[in-house]
């Protein structure tokens, strides 16, 4: 008997899966290992970096794809599918589907602005690490990784709020695209976290030949609608800090009620029952 489906979960990290404020993912643990008993993917979908993720993913014990930088580029380890899906390339121990430029490109286009804008920002490479320890809080340890960069540059902008569309408008004419985020205005390709779902999710359905891939996205932020939006089912993860983000659909959405891993668990819970309905479903 062929499989007609397969489940794939995908989730941001922050705020999410991690607690917002202890970074703990100790109340997912047992679901994240009937996850893995089931089949079931769990995909990190974030704005942080390849290195970042690849410490989380050791934490986490996961060897699934990745996709970093707010959906600049998806990470396919090596051999993880039975051929390298078409349009990646091949760098390290990596098969990756890139949908940004490279950082140098937007480090380019923002020292073009330099003159223009004397002043009014300020950016990560720009300030090195000491100064990303001063506007993230980060240590020593976490800013050299956050620094590691290969698609986007957090930008601080400095100046007035009226001025920030014109540095907006100047990015844009240079091919650039910017998401702001709670603190930093990012600065990266064309590119989201829901594109890079959608573009993954065609890759799942056709390594195992399913007729469906029945998916969820979990995100706690305005930087994770995109990716909302293009699931199969939304969970918005409540946050200790601000309200649920807003998104257009409203069909197969899901808000936790507890607050990052908890929540996580909650609606990751909610979904797998209601989906659990098919018994030909795709093993590995
Ligand atoms: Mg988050």
């Amino acid at each position: 008997m062929s499989a007609t489906r397969g489940r794939l979960v995908f989730t941001d990290l922050d705020g999410s899966l991690l607690d917002h404020h202890t970074y703990s993912f100790a109340p997912a643990m047992e679901l994240l290992a009937e996850l893995d008993a089931a089949a079931v993917p769990v995909i990190a979908n974030s704005s942080k970096t390849r290195v970042e993720i690849e410490s989380i993913r050791a934490d986490l014990g996961n060897g699934h794809p990745f996709i970093v930088e707010n959906g600049a580029a998806v990470f396919i380890p090596r051999g993880y599918f039975s051929a390298a899906p078409p349009g990646t390339i091949s760098r390290g121990d990596y098969w990756v589907y890139e949908m940004s430029g490279g950082r140098q490109r937007w480090l380019d286009a923002l020292q073009h602005l330099q003159a223009r804008f004397a002043g009014e920002f300020d950016h990560f490479y720009r300030a090195g690490p000491e100064g990303i320890m001063s506007m993230t809080g980060l240590d020593a340890a976490a800013a050299e990784l956050a620094n590691q960069r290969e698609y986007s540059e957090p930008v601080q902008w400095l100046g007035e709020a009226a001025r920030k569309q014109a540095f907006v408008a100047a990015l844009e004419a240079l091919g650039a695209r910017t998401l702001q985020g709670g603190r930093f205005l990012t600065v990266a390709g064309e590119c989201d976290k829901g594109r890079a779902l959608a573009w993954l999710r065609n890759v799942y359905r056709a390594a195992w030949g399913v007729e469906e891939v029945v998916d969820i996205a979990a995100g706690d932020s305005g930087n994770d609608v995109a990716m909302l939006e293009a699931a199969g089912t939304a969970l918005l993860i409540r946050s200790p800090v601000h309200d649920y983000p807003v998104l257009q659909r409203s069909d197969h959405v899901l808000r936790s009620t507890q607050c990052g891993p908890d929540g996580w668990v909650e609606g990751i819970r909610q979904w797998l029952a209601v989906t659990a309905t098919d018994n030909h479903e795709h093993r590995t």
